[in-house]
């Protein structure tokens, strides 16, 4: 697969201009070929959602689990969602996809709800395409009673990009979220260019810290500061706080002893196929 090499030779020929806009080249054809596979693959079901658990370490229980989809492409295999989701964002596809994730995710979490009577969350990422449409609330609204999930057991994640243009509509939409009962997390926050001053003006629930900020918190004091700084600001705004991205007992020790207490990451668990998922409920939920 010509085009798929050139985009692996990419990474070895670094900083070498030769091979500048060939590599160019190669990684727009490549991009092309995904976006044009990407427009088939709901219609070809081959897209899966797995789930990662979000543990409660006060007691070892499953506090929620994060929907995150998986592309299996026929013939390069699995692609990451870090290499499709800005081509689907950048074509509009994203939309589609989103709403195809939320509605299993929707599925999903009113069966384990039925089966389980917990009130356990659903966690689904809605990019700012998404969460800016204009019938984004009639569509969350429609697929909670079309399946029976329970608003209060569903869980938005956006990222801060989405509060920081159109603040109209990402306060129409964050408000109509609330009196729905929907949960809203920030995702991968710190990372993001806006103020603060939007936690003043936006009800959310929770603060997801970024795994950028986790990984060298054994040794790094500006990370060490930089996280308990955010898990002191979820406390006093009554926010929700989720570390995400723990690997190791070191960071783990390192955000429990600050004050977190839902902890997602390979330490508790990968991100997994239903079917394992479900096996994993059976023992922490
Ligand atoms: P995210 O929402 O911040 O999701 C967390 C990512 O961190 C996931 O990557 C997860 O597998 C990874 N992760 C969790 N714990 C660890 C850990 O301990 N170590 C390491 N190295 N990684 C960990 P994933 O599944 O590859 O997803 C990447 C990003 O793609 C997500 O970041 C999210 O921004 C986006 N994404 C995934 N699914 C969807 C979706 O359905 N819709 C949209 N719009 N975006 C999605
Ligand atoms: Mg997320
Ligand atoms: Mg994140
Ligand atoms: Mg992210």
């Amino acid at each position: 697969n010509a085009d798929l090499a050139m985009y692996h030779a990419k990474e070895e020929g670094r900083g070498n201009f030769q091979y500048y806009s060939a590599e160019r080249n190669a990684e727009a054809l490549y991009h092309l070929r995904l976006e044009a596979d990407l427009h088939k693959a709901i219609a070809a079901n081959e897209f899966e959602i797995y789930y990662q658990p979000q543990v409660n370490v006060d007691n070892n229980r499953l506090a929620g689990v994060e929907a995150l989809i998986r592309w299996h492409h026929p013939s390069d295999g699995l692609v990451r969602p870090d290499v499709f989701i800005g081509i689907a964002e950048s074509c509009g596809l994203i939309v589609d996809i989103d709403r195809w994730v939320l509605t299993q995710a929707c599925i999903d979490g009113a069966r384990w709800y039925k089966e389980y009577q917990q009130d356990f969350l659903v966690s689904v990422n809605v990019s700012t395409m998404h969460f800016r449409q204009p019938d984004f609330i009639d569509f969350i609204n429609a697929t909670l009673h079309r399946t029976g999930m329970p608003a209060k057991c569903l869980s938005i994640e956006i990222t801060e990009g989405v509060l920081m243009r159109e603040i109209d509509i990402a306060t129409q939409h964050l408000l109509a979220l609330k009196q729905l009962g929907v949960d809203v997390a920030i995702d991968d926050f710190g990372t993001g260019y806006s103020s603060l001053a939007y936690l003043r003006t936006f009800k959310v629930n929770t603060l997801k810290i970024d795994r950028s900020f986790l990984i060298h918190i054994d040794q790094n004091q500006a990370d060490q500061a930089i996280v308990s700084s955010i898990i002191e600001l979820a406390r006093n705004l009554s926010l929700e706080v989720i570390a995400e991205g723990i690997e190791t007992p070191e960071q783990l020790a390192q955000v429990v002893k600050r004050g977190c207490h839902i902890i997602q990451g390979y330490y508790f668990a990968k991100p997994m196929p239903k079917a394992e998922l479900e096996q994993h409920m059976k023992q922490y939920l």
